[in-house]
């Protein structure tokens, strides 16, 4: 007899056999390569288009596999399907941004002589996460003259970190007492740069501030940069070192900037792994959303639009695009929380996410009485769960928290916007928004197949 009551399935028991094993172990083992390499929206965007031109996409529409990014920060790409696009779109999006400290236009300060990078975090982070860990820097330093020098430090074999030194629990005493959001000021998120003082040259006067002098000297020479160039710069502090697996059996992957790269990776390979699929498959991916989605790369700019306008003059020029947003279906990918073993009393057990439980469709996000939220149609959910149904795919149904506890938004409703069908849909995290994200593998597993078979569906 059919069980009448819903079940939750977990991935380890349903891809248990040698072959889910490792066809499993091997996604996640590409996965921790791309976390460990793609650590800002522009490596992450650098990273895709690498793995897009290798599948043969490229640059524009002309053929039918294209792709298009906005200041390396943004990236959408197209599979044309055999279907007109009057029929709709099958789109998934994800963003590429993550919760990081962002040194400020003029960062170098020196005090006490110790050489500092003053910062301006950047997203919802628990400041006290970020103190006392090996940081590395990420990023573009812009030229007057115009020429962009990638800046990376701090992750090299024998290559020096950088740090945010804490204060001593001996001196803490009264911060104790604090609350969390006293305790740590935002204004002393300041990186150590440095340590060593200019010598001063021949017959001339020590220069002032000759730590800071030094880490100029030091920039100069490996970047040909001076202060002002560090103006027009965009440099992220972000946990130094790779993605690791974390457990005993392996069982879980550790990194910074799993939200939300494991959806941009995930749907990613589900693009370019998909088998033939009947409709224009694409992909969208998002800077900015950490940060209310604004600005050109975020999702509230209508780059989206202009790649679909641009994809369709090339495609199938007839058709209007308010017919190919009407039809469409997608997925918003984005990651959930998972129940916190030592926290579960923040979660209503029966609608959240457990880790290995598969992909986690969330209907709708938003706060206090669903505000903000777009709250996905029953009819998208049906057609859903029959898709991943006929493959066996472990997925479950989650909501952010207890009600009034939990909540938070995605940019599922700029999608929605246009009057195409969307629900969130991403693995849940352990951590989330901390230096070191946790995702389970068979939960990464489960987006890509999910992700795929959204692709492939007829
Ligand atoms: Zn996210």
């Amino acid at each position: 007899m059919k069980e009448l009551a819903s079940q939750k399935r977990s991935g380890w028991e349903i891809y248990k056999d040698e072959a889910g094993r490792s066809a499993m172990r091997a996604l996640a083992d590409g996965y921790m390569n791309f976390l460990s390499r793609a650590k800002t929206e522009r490596e992450t965007v650098a990273a895709a288009m690498e793995q897009l031109e290798a599948a043969g996409f490229r640059a524009g529409f002309e053929g039918g596999r294209g792709f298009v990014h906005l200041h390396g920060k943004a990236l959408f790409a197209a599979r044309r399907g055999r279907r007109s696009l009057a029929e709709g779109l099958r789109l998934i999006s994800a963003h590429t941004d993550s919760p990081r400290l962002d040194l400020k236009q003029h960062p170098l300060i020196e005090q006490v002589g110790v050489g500092q990078a003053k910062t301006h975090y950047y997203g919802g982070l628990r400041k006290y996460q970020w103190f006392a860990r090996p940081l590395a820097l990420h990023g573009v330093v812009v030229k007057a003259g115009g020429e962009a020098l990638p800046i990376c430090l701090g992750e090299g074999q024998g290559e020096p970190v950088f740090t945010i030194a804490d204060l001593l629990p001996h001196l803490a005493h009264d911060d104790a007492k604090k609350t969390l959001a006293d305790a740590f000021e935002a204004e002393k998120l300041n990186i150590i740069l440095g340590h060593e003082p200019a010598l001063a040259e021949e017959g001339q006067e020590a220069p002032k501030e000759a730590v800071k002098a030094r880490i100029l000297e030091l920039l100069h020479e490996r970047y040909g940069i001076c202060e002002d160039d560090l103006i027009s710069a965009e440099i992220e502090a972000v946990p130094a070192g790779e993605a690791r697996y974390v457990g005993l059996d392996r069982g879980i992957v550790g990194g910074y900037g799993q939200d939300d790269r494991i959806c941009v990776y995930t749907a990613l390979r589900a693009l370019l792994d998909a088998d033939d699929p009947e409709y224009t498959s694409c992909v969208i991916f998002w800077d900015k959303e950490e940060i209310g989605s604004e600005g050109s790369t975020g999702a509230s700019s209508r780059f989206f639009e202009y790649c679909v306008q641009d994809m369709a003059s090339a495609w199938e020029p007839q058709t209007p695009f308010r017919r190919i947003m009407m039809h469409t279906k997608a997925l918003s990918g984005d990651v959930h929380a998972a129940v916190d073993p030592d926290w579960q009393d923040r979660h209503e057990m029966k609608n959240s996410a457990f880790f290995g439980s598969g992909i986690a469709f969330c209907k709708f996000t938003g706060s206090r009485g669903k505000y903000g939220a777009n709250d996905a149609h029953p009819e998208y959910l049906g057609w859903l769960r029959g898709v991943l149904d006929a493959r066996g795919i472990p997925w479950q149904m989650a909501e952010l928290g207890k009600v009034d506890v939990g909540g938070g938004g995605t940019v599922a409703l700029f999608l929605a916007a246009y009057g195409m069908d969307v629900v969130d849909a991403g693995p849940a995290l352990l951590g989330m928004h901390s230096p070191f994200e946790l995702s389970s593998v068979p939960d990464i597993w489960s987006a890509k197949l999910a992700y795929q078979a959204f692709f492939e569906a007829g």
